[in-house]
């Protein structure tokens, strides 16, 4: 199999699942126990809390362990504005990227259509970057939460998310000038950038952070909620005191083991693996240029801007969809956008939102590169692709 999805979920590294395994059967104990066997797992949950905290530039009070980075970026939204309708006695405002994964995007949504909670859709431009200057406006006394995402899954754009925070820390010294008493939380999805960019909670400016494992050779099923110490968060799961009584439930512990594993395994050779997936995306890229017409690189022209391991594009006049069929039958797995909308045939809200036309977002594909892959992956996806666009395009009643 030639694996070009890495952006969906990567495979859990050996480490990863070594460090885990003690932890299903001699080490099986609950944290919450007082006896060998649950200290020895309360240590281990300490331990992981201690190490993805250090990684992060914050302290362990300040890490929940959550399901994942759905749970995470769902609770954020949530429990801010819980929090914050009870401080204003009235709804309060949510500011959002348009090109945020559906989790947060629908957390949003869920807000508004719940409880009246008015949020504001930040815009991006063609290549997919918000204006910080659009968040600074888009700011007003009763805003609560603004989430804006670090890197995109679908185009790979990198968000300029310490600007936003200067500008967030800012409306926060206004803010008490002014007597508001509201807190203001800058929220971001750090989920695909974790793995190449700086994510110092401080150097960002952030006051929550949402990460998943499995996007990075950890588990599936497990992530964590980086929050800022004193941030004013109604917890949205209750049951014991689990996490600081912020998120009731049994720890995961050998997947937490395992987040904590995988996050110290990727941050410890980032230079080297930054650049050979750089090298591999570009060449990916300037092959896919040179070799098929009328392919579209979707995101930041500014290869600084872009995520490493990701390089979408749009497949004029045909489908993504059959292209990826045409690929897997050569068992060559790419994607569509990302893994959550596809199936639905409905174009991204992403390339929306970038102002492309329905029918050009149709064609998009994303490839996405990780550890697995080499430059003879490429060679070989490129022995195939250019064939399959020509014959699909010969059969496409759009000319
Ligand atoms: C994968 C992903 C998520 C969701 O992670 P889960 O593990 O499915 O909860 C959220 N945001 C981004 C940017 C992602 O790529």
């Amino acid at each position: 199999m030639i694996y070009l999805d890495h952006a969906a979920t990567t495979p859990v590294s050996k480490e990863v699942l070594d460090a885990m395994l003690p932890y299903f059967t001699e080490k099986f104990g609950n944290p919450s126990s007082i006896y060998r066997v649950g200290r020895e797992a309360k240590d281990a949950v300490n331990e992981s809390r201690a190490t993805v905290a250090g990684l992060l530039g914050a302290s362990p009070s300040e890490i929940i362990f959550t399901s994942g980075a759905t749970e995470s970026n769902n609770i954020a939204l949530k429990g801010v504005c819980q929090s914050a309708a009870n401080i204003l006695m009235n709804t309060p405002h949510v500011i959002v990227s348009s090109v945020e994964h559906h989790c947060v995007l629908d957390s949003a949504k869920y807000l508004a259509k719940s409880y009246g909670v008015d949020v504001t859709y930040l815009p991006v431009n063609k290549e997919g970057l918000v204006n910080p200057e659009d968040v600074k406006n888009a700011i007003r006394d009763n805003t609560a939460i603004i989430s804006v995402m670090y890197g995109n899954n679908e185009t790979g754009a990198i968000e300029p998310i310490a600007e936003i925070g200067e500008i967030v820390k800012k409306a926060k010294e206004e803010r008490k000038k002014n007597g508001n008493a509201l807190p203001l939380v800058f929220h971001t999805d750090a989920v695909q950038a974790f793995q190449y960019l700086d994510t110092n909670v401080d150097t960002l400016s952030v006051d929550m952070l949402s990460l998943t494992a499995h996007k990075f050779y950890g588990p599936k099923g497990v992530g964590l909620l980086y929050m800022r110490k004193g941030t004013k968060f109604y917890p949205q799961q209750q049951g014991g005191a689990q996490e600081r009584g912020l998120r009731a439930g049994t720890e995961n512990v050998p997947y937490i083991v395992g987040m904590a594993k995988a996050m110290e395994l990727v941050k410890a050779d980032i230079e080297n693996y930054k650049l050979k997936i750089e090298n591999l995306r570009d060449y990916l890229i300037e092959r896919i240029s040179k070799e098929i017409p009328e392919a579209e690189l979707v995101g930041p022209k500014d290869s600084e801007k872009r995520l490493p391991h990701i390089a979408a594009f749009l497949f004029k006049r045909i489908e993504g969809e059959s292209i990826l069929i045409n690929l897997d039958m050569l068992d060559i797995a790419a994607s569509s956008g990302s893994a959550c909308t596809s199936g639905s045939l409905e174009p991204s809200h992403v390339t929306k939102a970038m102002g492309f036309a329905d029918m050009d977002a149709h064609g998009a594909i994303r490839f996405s590169l990780g550890k697995m892959n080499s430059k003879a992956d490429i060679d070989e996806l490129m022995k195939h692709l250019p064939g399959i666009v020509e014959k699909l395009r010969a059969m496409s009643p759009i000319k």
